[in-house]
């Protein structure tokens, strides 16, 4: 059996997702390199346990029981390997943990327009590309996969590295596939180099109507459903079937924005999980459409 020096045993996971809720890791890691991933699933496979990723945790419902087996945490895959200007365009090469608010202060200072998407998207920029990330608005570009250039995962089956390049992937609304499984570990992000002056002004407006309109005061998973189509908002179905305010526990759905469930201090992954269930049952019989959970369950058996 290989050691893990930086094996931990029975971490909390309350302070590694956005909502506070959920039970402990049985195993957890932080690696801190490429190199130490591969480590951590040579671990795992050595050891027969299964392995889970966890980004920023932003857009996680953690499960009351924790998770088994080996929680991956990418917070110290952190960092700017490499940032310049070539043929036209601002390129960005960054490990897969790094805050995606780091990169938008990159973006910032060159006045480029993806700044303008990035502000206020939390996590990390592993976790945008794998859940494609993006705003709602009509934004250029307003999603990960516009800003892509290739990114670089650790294969679980080979344990060697792979890079995919933007071509590779079938891009779609918060969702990736056609790469790994595995685990991301490092990205090239770029844009077309041409400053737009109105850059800066135009992020602070974005988050300043950002925090009109998102209960950000309270810990959440942003958008718990994905809007059913460009049309139709999750969050107003919701609130014409009546359910603002709906509560379990500490778990409530918000007053300000419908389609975020917030904790009011002391709720549990199960009081979520009774939300998200109450609204999907209330919107099929009020408009008989079945909303999706953007949110991913982590450590459910269920
Ligand atoms: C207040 C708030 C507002 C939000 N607003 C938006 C919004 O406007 N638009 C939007 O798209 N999202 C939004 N979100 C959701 C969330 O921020 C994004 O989906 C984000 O990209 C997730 O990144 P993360 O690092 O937190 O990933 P996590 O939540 O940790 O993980 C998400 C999924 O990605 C996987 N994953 C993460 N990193 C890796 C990796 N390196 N390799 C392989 N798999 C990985 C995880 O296993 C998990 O399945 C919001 C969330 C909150 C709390």
């Amino acid at each position: 059996m290989k050691d893990l020096p930086i094996l931990q045993t029975n971490v909390s996971l309350k302070e590694y997702n956005w909502w506070k809720v959920g039970g402990e890791a049985q195993f957890f890691v932080e690696p801190e390199s490429p190199e130490q991933v591969i480590d951590c699933l040579k671990w795992a496979e050595a050891n027969g346990h299964a392995y889970t990723v966890l980004g920023d945790g932003s857009n996680c419902l953690i499960s009351d029981q924790g998770i088994s087996g080996l929680t991956i945490s990418t917070k110290k895959l952190n960092g700017i390997l490499r940032e310049q200007e070539q043929d036209g365009q601002y390129l960005i090469e960054c490990l897969a943990g790094t805050p995606k608010m780091q990169v938008m202060r990159l973006f910032l200072k060159k006045k480029l327009t993806p700044a303008l998407f990035l502000s206020g998207l939390p996590g990390q920029v592993g976790g945008g590309i794998y859940m494609n990330a993006g705003v709602r608005e009509k934004r250029e570009p307003r999603e990960f996969c516009q800003i892509v250039k290739s990114f670089k995962v650790v294969d679980e089956k080979t344990l060697s590295i792979k890079t995919y390049s933007h071509s590779d992937i079938e891009w779609s609304y918060r969702k990736t596939s056609g790469w790994g499984p595995g685990i991301i570990v490092s990205c090239e992000l770029g844009w077309e180099n041409t400053p737009d002056p109105e850059v800066p002004k135009m992020v602070v407006e974005a988050n300043k109507l950002r925090k009109s309109k998102q209960p950000l005061e309270f810990p959440s998973g942003g958008s718990t459903f994905k809007n059913p189509s460009t049309e139709q908002s999750a969050g107003l179905l919701i609130d014409q079937a009546g359910l603002k305010g709906f509560k379990v526990g500490d778990a409530q759905v918000s007053e300000k924005h419908a389609n975020f469930i917030i904790n009011l201090g002391q709720a549990t992954a199960k009081d979520v999980w009774s939300v998200i269930k109450h609204v999907k049952e209330m919107v099929l019989k009020t408009s008989g459409i079945e909303l999706q959970t953007e949110v991913i369950r982590k450590g459910f058996t269920d």
